[in-house]
């Protein structure tokens, strides 16, 4: 089979404007963006205000490999089905990351014959949001370290700048560094670090966004640090909420794109769901469904990540609900779960799979006690065999689960039409509305320990000495109603990612929160999660390249 680049390259696209067409938009609704790109104008969501809602399919996964389960090719596969089935589907996604593109994890825009296009575009640049999002929040950081260098009126504490630079890359060097050093005339020495664009707030902020005044009200309510009198300093004491607003004038726009087989894309927004909320832009998400009779989205790694904040943070944001969800899993990682080794992924054992459905189960009682009806899919591996299917279709028959072999990596929109059918069921069944994990007016405490218990399966949650305080802290500043925003590894359902499948008898360990005050939630860093990665051995980059008339090779 040909690589996903490849596959892409040979893709018959529809310029941008026939894909505008086909969604009836009017001339001032969009911008192109080259030939196959656009951006929608932000008043849009407004002008549709009144148009009723198409029905949102969440796409979530079991816990998944470092390669990931095919999330998003499951996603664009299902909008293809969809559409195949003459269902008017709309696709909302993340823009990938420099880091995990250039690092380990393989592209984010969908894999084989199920691909949002142009990808070397969605993998590189895209249309430059996310750069915006780095300049916004380093202009931020320049405001800050100038406004202690010029007098510091506000009398912010040095040690006690909680907002760091950001860059859209792997790059471990950068975590912890010390700026300002050379004397009077080069600032104020500090400690600072670096995290990953994708885990600021700004981006986090621009996600929850629903348009630019709204924005613009996050940002000026960031929390950039503390004074000496341990007072919180925000961004409108700052006075830079307009300029940083500015800045991302163009990003807030959500972008259209297509897929192999045309189908509309919005892509928008892309925090990583194990550090950040993990899901596209409200307005993307909320312009899709009022553009479709479906939209198929997606949250981060498995359901105890990104589903769980698309269903705690995302959905009050954004005041809507999801109709359905597809669990992802594929037969390789659920034995690796029943502690097969890695690279023996490629074998047939059936006994691993059957140890390996523990974690299935769990991620399936975590949808079902948000009371939402879903379909498994079971993203298909050439390696898999006739076996394992079978035992997987049983087992899923005896827990009462539909289920759907998903094979639109391969065959594209056609290998997901039985799975469109079975969502498209899952829709009309839905009875009663969502049921959140926790409710707003909850102490803090209580909805991380809730989170822990119902969602990951842990005994309880212990909180370290710094984390007490901050809880303390939070709840006394009048933070306590916001939601919180889990950072944890994405590989086991406890915060230790060695423990695979269904582990039992942990508890959580939460080691610091920050108070992300803009974007709405405060953000609780549990076991050894890292806000700014590192690169692998032998990054991804090694195998890229473009030729001297612009064909790239390597991505993927
Ligand atoms: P996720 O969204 O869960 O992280 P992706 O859809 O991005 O996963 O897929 C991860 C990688 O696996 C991509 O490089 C994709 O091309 C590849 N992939 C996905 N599904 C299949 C499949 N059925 N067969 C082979 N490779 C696949």
């Amino acid at each position: 089979m040909k690589t996903d680049i490849e596959i892409a390259q040979a893709a018959q696209m529809k310029r941008i404007e026939e894909i505008a067409e086909d969604l009836n938009l009017a001339k001032e609704d969009w911008e192109p963006y080259g030939h196959y790109k656009a951006k929608l104008n932000d008043q849009l969501l407004h002008k549709l205000s009144d148009r009723p809602d198409g029905k949102i399919i969440l796409t979530t996964a079991i816990s998944p490999t470092p390669a990931g389960e095919g999330k998003s090719t499951v996603t664009v596969g299902l909008g293809q089905a969809l559409n195949r089935i003459n269902k008017k589907a709309i696709i909302a996604l993340r823009e990938p990351s420099l880091g995990p593109t250039m690092g380990i994890k393989g592209g984010a825009a969908g894999g084989g014959y199920s691909q949002v296009v142009p990808m070397q575009d969605i993998n590189l640049h895209f249309t430059g949001d996310i750069h915006a999002i780095t300049t916004a929040n380093n202009a931020l950081s320049a405001f800050i370290d100038n406004h202690i260098h010029q007098g510091n009126v506000l009398n912010i504490d040095p040690r006690r700048i909680e907002w760091k630079r950001v860059m859209d890359m792997n790059d471990r060097a950068l975590r912890q560094i010390v700026v300002g050093l050379g004397g009077p005339v080069k600032g104020v020495p500090r400690e600072d670090g670096f995290n990953i664009s994708v885990a600021s707030e700004i981006m986090a902020i621009l996600c929850l966004a629903d348009g630019l005044n709204d924005l613009k009200e996050r940002i000026s309510r960031i929390v950039v640090g503390y004074t000496y009198d341990r007072e919180p300093v925000t961004v409108s004491q700052l006075g830079v909420e307009g300029a940083l607003t500015l800045l991302l004038k163009d990003a807030i726009k959500p972008n259209l794109v297509q897929t192999l087989e045309n189908t509309p894309a919005i892509i928008h927004g892309g925090p990583f769901a194990n550090i950040a909320h993990g899901c596209n832009s409200v307005m993307a998400t909320k312009i899709a469904a009022k553009l479709g009779e479906y939209v198929v989205t997606e949250a981060g790694f498995g359901a105890d990540l990104g589903a769980e904040k698309f269903l705690d943070i995302k959905t009050r944001a954004g005041g809507f609900e999801p109709d359905a969800v597809v669990i992802v899993a594929t037969i390789r990682a659920l034995k690796m779960h029943g502690g097969m080794d890695k690279k023996e992924l490629e074998y047939e054992n059936v006994e691993a799979l059957q140890q390996g459905m523990e974690n299935l189960k769990k991620h399936m009682e975590t949808i079902e006690s948000f009371g939402l009806p879903y379909v498994i899919g079971i993203n298909k591996f050439p390696t898999d065999t006739d076996q394992e299917v079978a035992f997987l279709k049983q087992w899923c028959e005896s827990n009462g689960a539909e289920v759907s072999l998903v094979d639109v990596f391969a065959e594209g929109g056609k290998g997901g039409i039985d799975l469109a059918e079975k969502v498209i069921s899952a829709c009309e069944a839905k009875e009663g509305s969502l049921q959140r994990v926790y409710e707003l007016d909850e102490p803090l405490e209580q909805k991380i320990l809730k989170i822990a218990q119902k969602v990951y399966g842990a005994d309880g949650v212990e909180f370290t000495s710094k984390a007490k305080k901050q809880l303390a802290q939070f709840e006394q500043l009048g933070y306590g109603n916001l939601p919180v925003c889990m950072a944890k590894t994405q590989y086991s359902l406890s915060d230790d990612p060695s423990l695979l499948g269904r582990p039992k008898g942990f508890k959580i360990t939460v080691r610091e929160l920050r108070a992300s005050v803009g974007a709405g939630f405060i953000v609780v860093l549990t076991g050894d999660v890292m806000t700014m990665p590192g690169l692998p051995k032998s990054p991804a980059a090694l195998k890229m390249d473009v030729t001297e008339d612009g064909k790239i090779t390597g991505l993927f």
